[in-house]
């Protein structure tokens, strides 16, 4: 059954679905059927080698953009997906019976490129429930306020935290073009923007819950320059800023990457993860899998979470910042999305608590007949497997609170994405870029850590990358 002339068959039967130029040769024809069939194992044998225009290194955002770009195009990609599922840090699932998001969830109407997609494969949103109650710190712990007097206490906070970032992101888009007043910023962290406001601490716990969860750890961690540009591309305004929350795909977030992924039959080779990559100079790059495949291209593009690079044997060796990068890591050490089940008729209620507490932040989702989903960002000290510490946790925000069930997924240390969402660290901006975004020969890279503007934690800078990725790919190959 899986003679040489049966898999050329299934290549010949592939290549006219695809109606395109294909470089496959027979021999390699089997790891392509197998993209095509289920999950991709089991037909090519170790020794054989496929070729292809581009070989894609993971099945995110990213890679899904770059492998329709350039399969619109003519090219011939396959796209190597270390796990069993495409998504990546996005990941649609069904759990208390409703469609939830493991990883990344909303949408923001700033989000240019997202729109385009949205609009391409016409999907449409809708929007979280409005909250009725916002829980932020007082002076003797947590407090229930309106949304209008929660307002009132952290907007001038916010206003005064960002202020100047309207000047060092003159144009937040382009992130480097006020590099001159950038040079004092970047090395500053969250946590020594907050010092520098002198404030009260009250007034600093009203702001840690956000900069920690961003963070991903201590607000030590993460870059001012980092939330100042999303919220000058957001608009400069706090208002403008929170909107970026809040709607999402119906479908769901797996949706959008589907499309992109279905749109020009790109083949999926899931449970392949890629353990070197070796550009001789000869002009085809060879790409191994851990099961000893190999794949062949004059251009190859990794699609992974920068911090997923260290786990690549990369031949010759990685240029100095982007090794800096995946050794420093840009995807945070601690993001952990829990979905909780809370009984009963439960108000809509969102907020953040200071840094070190249990839960980090809230996001009301759907009232259900027996209660209401809510998600929690929760900091290092919850252990999430916990149901009594779980339970507890969230009486804190909701006194009596009853947790039916809940599932939680720690980003920092699922094994593929070896990080949570990006963000940056100080000095990592300036220390990093434009470099990070340059070709390594013929080795290019992609994806929403190292993208210029919604980077990081938003889908949006994972198709910003995966454009300018194929933009290289189209000049690398033309
Ligand atoms: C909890 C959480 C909440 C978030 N919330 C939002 C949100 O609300 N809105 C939003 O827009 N964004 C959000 N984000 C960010 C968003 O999910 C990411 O920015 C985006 O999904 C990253 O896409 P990517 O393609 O750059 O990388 P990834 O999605 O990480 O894709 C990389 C792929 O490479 C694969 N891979 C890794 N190593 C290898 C290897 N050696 N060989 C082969 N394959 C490999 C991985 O398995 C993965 O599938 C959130 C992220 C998290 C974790």
């Amino acid at each position: 059954m899986h003679s040489h002339g049966a898999k050329s068959s299934i290549a010949n039967a592939a290549n006219s679905r695809f109606g395109r130029r294909s470089l496959l040769k027979g021999i390699g024809a089997g790891a392509l059927a197998a993209g095509l069939g289920a999950a991709g194992q089991g037909i090519a044998h170790a020794e054989e080698e496929a070729l292809f225009d581009v070989v894609i290194i993971g099945a995110g955002y990213a890679g899904a953009m770059v492998a329709r770009e350039l399969g619109a195009k003519g090219l011939s990609t396959v796209v190597l997906e270390a796990s069993d599922r495409v998504g990546g840090r996005i990941w649609t699932d069904t759990w208390a019976g409703e469609q939830i998001e493991v990883g990344g969830q909303w949408l923001a109407p700033q989000h240019q490129l997202v729109n385009k997609e949205l609009a391409r494969y016409n999907i449409t949103t809708y929007g979280d429930p409005i909250p009725d109650r916002v829980i932020v710190a007082g002076s003797t712990g947590l407090k229930a306020v309106s949304p209008d007097e929660a307002a009132k206490l952290v907007v001038p906070l916010w206003t005064e935290f960002y202020k100047g970032s309207e000047k060092y992101f003159e144009r937040p888009a382009e992130p480097l073009y006020r590099k001159d007043l950038l040079a004092a910023v970047d090395p500053l962290s969250l946590a020594d923007r907050i010092k520098q406001m002198g404030l009260s601490p009250t007034e600093v716990n009203l702001l840690t819950g956000e900069t920690s969860v961003y963070s991903g750890g201590p607000s030590t961690l993460g870059s001012l320059t980092g939330m100042a540009q999303w919220y000058q591309l957001a608009g400069g305004t706090y208002e403008a800023y929170t909107n970026t929350i809040g709607r999402r795909p119906v479908g769901g977030m797996t949706a959008i990457l589907n499309a992109m992924l279905r749109e020009n039959f790109t083949p999926v080779h899931k449970s392949s993860p890629v353990t070197r990559i070796s550009d001789p100079g000869t002009g085809k790059v060879t790409v191994y899998t851990a099961s000893g495949r190999r794949y062949k291209a004059p251009a190859v593009v990794v699609a992974t979470s920068t911090n997923a690079w260290k786990n690549i044997t990369f031949e010759p060796g990685l240029p100095k910042a982007h090794a800096q990068a995946t050794t420093q890591g840009i995807g945070v050490p601690h993001g952990t999305k829990m979905w909780l089940h809370i009984k009963g008729k439960i108000d809509a209620t969102t907020g953040t608590a200071p840094e070190g507490s249990p839960i980090l932040m809230m996001v009301p989702q759907k009232q259900l007949a027996d209660g209401r989903l809510m998600i929690a960002f929760t900091g290092p000290g919850l252990d999430v497997n916990n149901p009594v510490k779980v339970q507890e946790a969230v009486q804190q925000w909701i006194p009596g609170a009853q947790v039916l069930k809940s599932r939680a997924m720690a980003w920092g240390t699922e094994k593929w994405a070896a990080g949570a969402w990006g963000f940056r660290r100080p000095g990592q901006l300036t220390g990093l870029f434009p470099q990070i975004e340059q070709p390594h020969g013929r080795i290019l890279f992609a994806g929403a850590d190292i993208a210029q503007g919604w980077h990081g934690a938003f889908i949006e800078g994972a198709l910003e990358s995966g454009l300018r990725a194929s933009n290289q790919v189209l000049s690398l190959v033309k």
